[in-house]
C-alpha cells in the first residue's frame, strides 16, 4: 500500500490503537492493522465490524458504575441514530441541556444519565441488560470506560473492561 501523501510504501502491522475517532478517551483496539508511512508519518487503520463494535462499546458504556461522561453521552446519543434535537425531545430536556452536557459544561443528572443507558438497551442491544447496575451507578464520580476491544473470529471481543 502506498502513502496517500507522499507515495512511499507503507508498512502494516498490528498495534494496539487508542480509538480516538470514537470520540470516547480511553478505549483501545488491540492487535488492529496500522499502515504507517516511514516517510512522512501518515497513517491508516483498517477497522473491521464497525456497526458490531460500535454496539459492543455502547454496551459496555452503559454497564459500567460511574456517571456517563460528556462524551460518553454524546456517544451513546449517536449510537441511537439520534441528533442533538432527537435526543432533547425524547429525554424531555431542552436542547441547550444536551449541548451542556455533551461539551461537558454541565454533568447529566442522575435521572437522566439512567434514562438513556435504558433507551440504548432497549434500542439497540439484544442481550439483556442488568438493571441492577443503575442503582449502583456513582453520580459524584465520572470516570471514562477504559475498554480493551480484540477482533477475534469475524468478531469483536472485549479483552478488560
Ligand atoms: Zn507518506
Amino acid at each position: 500500500m502506498k502513502c496517500t501523501e507522499c507515495g512511499t510504501t507503507m508498512k502494516t502491522q498490528r498495534e494496539n490503537y487508542r480509538y480516538d475517532e470514537s470520540g470516547l478517551k480511553k478505549v483501545t483496539l488491540v492487535g488492529i492493522e496500522v499502515s504507517r508511512c516511514p516517510r512522512c508519518g501518515n497513517y491508516e487503520v483498517s477497522i473491521p465490524h464497525m456497526e458490531d463494535l460500535h454496539r459492543l462499546i455502547a454496551r459496555a458504556v452503559i454497564e459500567k458504575t460511574t456517571r456517563l461522561t460528556s462524551e460518553e453521552v454524546r456517544f451513546l446519543r449517536k449510537s441511537l441514530g439520534w441528533s442533538g434535537v432527537d435526543f432533547a425531545r425524547n429525554m424531555g430536556v431542552t436542547e441547550e441541556t444536551v449541548s451542556r452536557w455533551e461539551n461537558g459544561a454541565v454533568p447529566i443528572g442522575p435521572q437522566a444519565d439512567r434514562l438513556l443507558r435504558l433507551m440504548v438497551a432497549q434500542g439497540r442491544l439484544t442481550t439483556t441488560y442488568p438493571t441492577e447496575r443503575l442503582s449502583q451507578i456513582n453520580p459524584k464520580k465520572a470516570t471514562p470506560a477504559r475498554l480493551q476491544i480484540e477482533a477475534r473470529d469475524d468478531q469483536w471481543e472485549l479483552v478488560a473492561a
